[in-house]
């Protein structure tokens, strides 16, 4: 480690090497209130029956929220209807422009390809997320298309905000469903 900002990468690496999933790891002044703003959204998904995710988009600097989205796969009988979609959607008309240079993402579940895709392509400055998802990540788990080298537009990612409360509304979700309590089939 040469620079100081090298080694404050490097510290927080370490940190969040040995850091438990339930210990938040913030890098913006709003990312654990957004991502309380967004696990509300996920509880709104659950009541319906709904995978547990919401997203919101918001300025970066004042925290002001433009977009919110949750999962609707199932109420929409679409398969793009994921929280972020959504949330990406109405920030852009509420802005009114597609353009959202100077908004982050947060978003409880780690953005899937079609979601992180969408994420490059709309310029967002960055995104805050809570649980990994190891099927279907593309932020880091099964693919890294958030930063990747190649693409015109990077947003940085900053993993585990609030990780721990995001990933048990998930997995009390599939208990749940697999009790049959809840609709089957997701
Ligand atoms: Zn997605």
């Amino acid at each position: 480690m040469n620079s100081p900002r090298g080694a404050l990468w490097m510290a927080r690496a370490l940190a969040s090497a040995r850091a438990p999933a339930t210990e938040p790891l913030t890098s913006g002044p709003h990312d654990a209130a957004m991502m309380g703003e967004a696990l509300a959204l996920a509880e709104v998904a659950r009541a319906l029956g709904e995978v547990p995710v919401g997203a919101v988009v918001f300025r970066s600097a004042t925290g002001e929220v433009v977009g919110r989205g949750y999962n609707r796969r199932e109420v929409d009988k679409d398969p793009a209807a994921h929280a972020e979609l959504i949330a990406v959607r109405e920030a852009a008309r509420r802005t009114g422009d597609w353009r959202l240079t100077g908004c982050t993402l947060a978003v409880t579940l780690e953005p899937c390809a079609m979601c992180a895709g969408l994420i490059v392509n709309a310029r967002l400055d960055r995104v805050v997320y809570g649980a990994d998802d190891p099927k279907a990540g593309a932020a880091r788990s099964v693919a890294r298309l958030l930063d990747h080298p190649r693409l015109n537009h990077r947003a940085p990612f900053t993993p585990g905000v609030m990780g721990g409360a995001c990933g048990e509304i998930l997995r009390e979700f599939f208990r749940s469903l697999r009790r049959g309590n809840a609709t089957p089939g997701v």
